[in-house]
């Protein structure tokens, strides 16, 4: 291969080449530095060999405009793509991922069941969310899973393998795709469908759950062949212990014939979900309005669907119970004037600086809903009996090895009766941040934004009272006139036992210059001992918040003023919570496309004061296992465009 190091230093476009990361099948990967901005960004410099291909040309410009939309937790933000007629080569900037791929983690074994569900979800969902919008990606494969600094998975590559498609490349007899994860039908020369990432996401997961892939042959070819007519080795012979159910999942979705895996990637993430005991509202949509590739085509320009920020007015109610201020604490600011601001502003902060609330990832942990209507006014509803115990989910042991700390609880005295057998518990209180993220990470200045921290019990009791989250160091995000934000990790009602997991959102402020900032948090035990490690939240202050892809080519320059048409998209579950006792809270972010870019939300059919929905956020409740149906709409200009469907907690099986 020629040197890959001949442009590291340079300049292309917006960006300086920092260094050569590594490379794949069709592009090379470079860290790169946003010159003025001074972020870091991941650039992949297609192979020069591509762009002699026609086709390709016009393919790498449609699709790299589609993929730039994409905006989901789950899938890396492509930036900008772009020719650079000195170097001679295409290029796309995308989110810079400062972690390892599946491929590398594979190197050390299977990975345990319990983290197996919770990716398989994460990665199912985005696929939903990208299928939806006619895009798939057709090559899913461990190399193109990467790992944030918060352990989230995300998804690369989106588009890729369709610009490649039908190049001279694929018709010398290429094909676009890993053999090792390659659709049985793609082997046969049919074109890849969204049942095709299915088949791919479940071998995925069969290789995370065996550290080992079904098939194993000396060619690629061969691979195919075994693809088409093998049946993959049972998980559960290989490894004894793993969850059936979750093997049968895996093996579902990796069926030979499309019409028997899951229909859609949202059904195999609800499968994963009743498998493994997570469960995650489904948002279903009833009237088709999936965009086609043509409807979509060339919706880039600056479609920021990030969400506002904003935290209702219930969340805030909800959360200020259980906000507790550790010390008083000011920073210094040097304006005057925005510190005089922020004053004025102070107590819609201190609101804001509340735990909306906590949800449960599995059936067993009830949420103290009750309290929380009683907080927004509202008349309690009666408590039912929890039906028979729900099955418990195993949680297995993680293998990183957080602060232990002993704490002794209940070393019963002396009281000396031969039938009670004084077993002395030792208990050690843990806890693990296992997911961290922070929407928008690029913000404006002064702008509202979350913080979601997902918290889990690893140790091997119940959470004691007084366990806080609390800032620690770095910038607080928040305004100098709040308290320094430390939130009460208990909730109210029920206890938090071994193996749980809570939600956390905090809203955070970001500060008034721009640059890049992290804040600092710890779980604090009630003594002030830090338990775990650290969990830090970075946001990226800019006065740029979307960049806008910038159009390689002079003819598009006329497209510039065609306006894209108005498309509200599915809305996107921001936060829900659930009691046992029959009732869920859940928070939609809408999200609209196109039109002139200013957006009206509203529920229904029309637009009225009473069915506004600021920030474009929708909260209901609701109960259980009863589909919510749901209409809603969006305005922007002269255009009107309406989303409708449904949305289930939980998944109708555990509904029986
Ligand atoms: P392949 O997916 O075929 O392995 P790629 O060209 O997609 O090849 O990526 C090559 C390598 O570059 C990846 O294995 C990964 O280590 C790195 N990489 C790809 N995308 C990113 C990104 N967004 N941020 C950081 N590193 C990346
Ligand atoms: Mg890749």
């Amino acid at each position: 291969m020629s040197n890959v190091n001949y442009i590291v230093g340079q300049t292309l476009g917006k960006y300086k080449i920092i260094e050569h990361v590594g490379h794949g099948g069709m592009a090379e990967v470079y860290k790169g530095q946003h010159i003025r901005l001074d972020r870091m960004v991941a650039i992949k410099i297609l192979h020069p060999f591509l762009a002699e291909d026609e086709g390709f040309v016009v393919r790498f410009e449609r699709e790299a405009r589609i993929v730039a939309t994409l905006r989901h937790p789950n899938i890396v933000q492509v930036f900008d793509f772009d020719h650079s007629g000195e170097f001679e080569i295409y290029y796309m900037v995308m989110e810079y991922i400062d972690g390892a791929t599946l491929k590398d983690r594979l190197q050390d074994g299977p990975l345990n069941p319990d983290d197996i569900g919770r990716l398989g979800i994460s990665l199912a969902m985005a696929l939903d969310y990208a299928h939806q919008r006619g895009m798939i990606h057709r090559d899913i494969k461990p190399a193109n899973i990467m790992f944030t600094a918060d352990n989230e998975a995300v998804l690369t590559d989106f588009g890729i393998a369709k610009m490649i498609d039908l190049s001279s490349l694929t018709a010398t007899g290429a094909m676009v795709g890993t053999p090792a994860y390659m659709a049985p039908e793609i082997g046969l020369g049919k074109p890849g469908t969204a049942l095709s990432d299915i088949y791919s996401l479940g071998v995925v997961l069969y290789h995370m759950a065996t550290g080992q892939l079904p098939f194993v042959a000396d060619t690629p070819m061969g691979m195919v062949m075994q693809h088409i007519n093998d049946e993959p080795q049972s998980i559960v012979e290989q490894i004894p212990d793993f969850p059936p159910e979750l093997e049968a999942v895996i093996l579902k979705a990796m069926a030979k014939q499309p019409e028997a895996r899951p229909k859609t990637a949202a059904e195999m993430a609800n499968d994963l979900r009743y498998a493994t005991g997570y469960e995650t509202p489904m948002v279903m949509r009833s009237k088709r309005s999936v965009l086609t590739t043509s409807e979509i085509k060339d919706l880039t320009k600056d479609t920021a669907i990030t969400p506002s920020g904003a935290v209702s007015q219930t969340d805030k109610l909800q959360m200020s119970a259980i906000v507790e201020p550790l010390e008083q604490q000011k920073k210094k600011r040097p304006s005057f004037f925005r510190r005089f601001l922020r004053v004025l502003l102070a107590p819609v902060f201190i609101v804001a600086f509340i735990l909306a609330g906590w949800w449960a990832l599995d059936e067993r942990m009830p949420i103290p809903f009750n309290q929380l209507l009683t907080l927004a006014g509202l008349p309690q509803i009666a408590a039912r009996e929890v039906p028979t115990a729900t099955p418990t989910p195993v949680m297995p042991a993680t293998e990183e090895t957080p602060v232990k700390v002993p704490l002794v609880i209940a070393t019963p005295t002396p009281t000396p009766t031969p039938k009670a057998t004084p077993i002395p518990e030792v208990c050690e209180t843990n806890a693990k941040a296992e997911a961290t993220r922070v929407e928008p990470q690029i913000a404006a200045p002064d702008a509202e934004i979350l913080a979601y921290v997902t918290l889990r019990n690893t140790g091997n009791c119940t959470w004691p009272t007084g366990l806080q989250l609390a800032y620690i160091s770095g910038d607080p995000l928040n305004p100098p006139e709040i308290l320094t934000p430390t939130l009460n990790l208990r909730a109210p009602v029920n206890a938090i036992n071994p193996g749980k997991r809570i939600q956390i959102v905090i809203p955070l402020h970001t500060p008034g210059e721009v640059g890049t900032y992290e804040s600092t948090w710890h779980i604090l035990l009630p003594d002030g001992q830090k338990l775990g490690s650290a969990i830090k939240f970075n946001v990226e202050v800019t006065d740029i918040i979307t960049p806008t892809p910038t159009i390689p080519v002079a003819a598009m320059a006329e497209e510039e003023t065609v306006q894209e048409p108005l498309i509200l998209a599915e809305p996107v579950l921001a936060f829900w919570q659930d009691d046992t006792q029959g009732i869920w809270y859940a928070k939609l972010q809408l999200q609209a496309v196109g039109g002139t870019g200013n957006y009206r939300y509203f529920r229904g059919d029309t637009l009225q004061q009473d069915t506004e929905l600021p920030d474009g956020i929708f909260e209901f409740t609701w109960q259980r296992c009863q589909a919510y149906p749901l209409k809603i709409g969006v305005i922007s200009g002269a255009e009107t465009a309406y989303w409708e469907g449904t949305i289930a907690y939980p998944a109708p099986e555990n509904c029986r």
